[in-house]
């Protein structure tokens, strides 16, 4: 499996697969058709399938454009948000399972960023797309669901196998990272994640994908049982999802 990973708009990545098996392309999210269609051109790929991860418009804009000049065949996405999706072909719902050529995908829900975000993770291929609900050092904000929801669909996430890439929806590394190291100062392997992070960014290059063995180690929203993090929020007797919930009250506020 090829990936190509590139900045859109202007912090949105695009992701294309591109299976040599079978010549099979399949895109994550449609950020700008326009710059989609212009790196399928430079790799001489044929877009076949889109997947969607949930409405907002930076991420569905590219639907109408990549529609009319490509050979796309399906476009994918959340039940939950069909009416939300303009050109939507095939819905899917948690736990679903569904084949691509030779790659099998399973649907994950994972709403709190929208109610109806899903999450799509590629077993044999260790790779998970999880657009803005988790972010690498941070997660999506809150805009249609509740706290509950986010931190269920993270434990969700957090359960994959430890090599599991994820790439995301945006580059918001090294903002989320400067939030986590007021949360988790003393985290060496945040500290080191940070140093990488910067000088990535300096290069102009990209900070994803990462794994979850990563954020295991340096997201704090994956990190709410964390000793440390917690008496630095005074809240050392708390839930796990009240932790969560205070972190991400904290994180608007940054
Ligand atoms: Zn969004
Ligand atoms: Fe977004």
């Amino acid at each position: 499996m090829l990936i190509e990973q590139f900045l859109c708009r202007t912090d949105n990545f695009a992701v294309l697969l591109h299976n040599e098996a079978d010549g099979i392309t399949i895109a994550i999210d449609a950020p700008s058709g326009a710059s989609i269609a212009t790196k399928l051109n430079e790799m001489k790929w044929n877009l076949n399938f889109l997947l969607i991860t949930h409405h907002h418009v930076d991420h569905t804009e590219g639907i109408p454009l990549l529609k009319k000049e490509t050979g796309i065949i399906q476009i994918i996405g959340p039940e939950a948000e069909k009416s939300k999706i303009q050109g939507l072909q095939h819905t899917v719902n948690d736990t679903d399972i569904f084949q691509i050529g030779t790659c099998k995908f399973e649907v994950i829900a994972t709403p709190g960023h929208t109610t109806g975000a899903i999450s799509y993770y590629i077993p044999e291929e260790k790779l998970v797309f999880t657009g803005d609900t988790l972010f690498s050092l941070g997660c999506g904000r809150l805009f249609e669901d509740t706290s509950a929801s986010m931190f269920s669909s993270l434990q969700k996430l957090s359960k994959l196998p430890d090599n599991t890439k994820i790439y995301c929806g945006h580059e918001y590394t090294e903002s989320n990272g400067q939030f986590a190291l007021t949360i988790d100062p003393n985290n060496q392997a945040l500290q080191n994640r940070m140093k990488d992070v910067v000088t990535l960014r300096s290069q102009g290059k990209m900070t994803l994908p990462s794994t979850i063995a990563l954020e295991h180690a340096t997201n704090p929203f994956l990190r709410c049982t964390d000793i440390a993090i917690r008496k630095n929020l005074g809240m050392s007797h708390a839930s796990d999802e009240k932790v969560f919930s205070e972190l991400r009250r904290r994180k608007d506020n940054f």
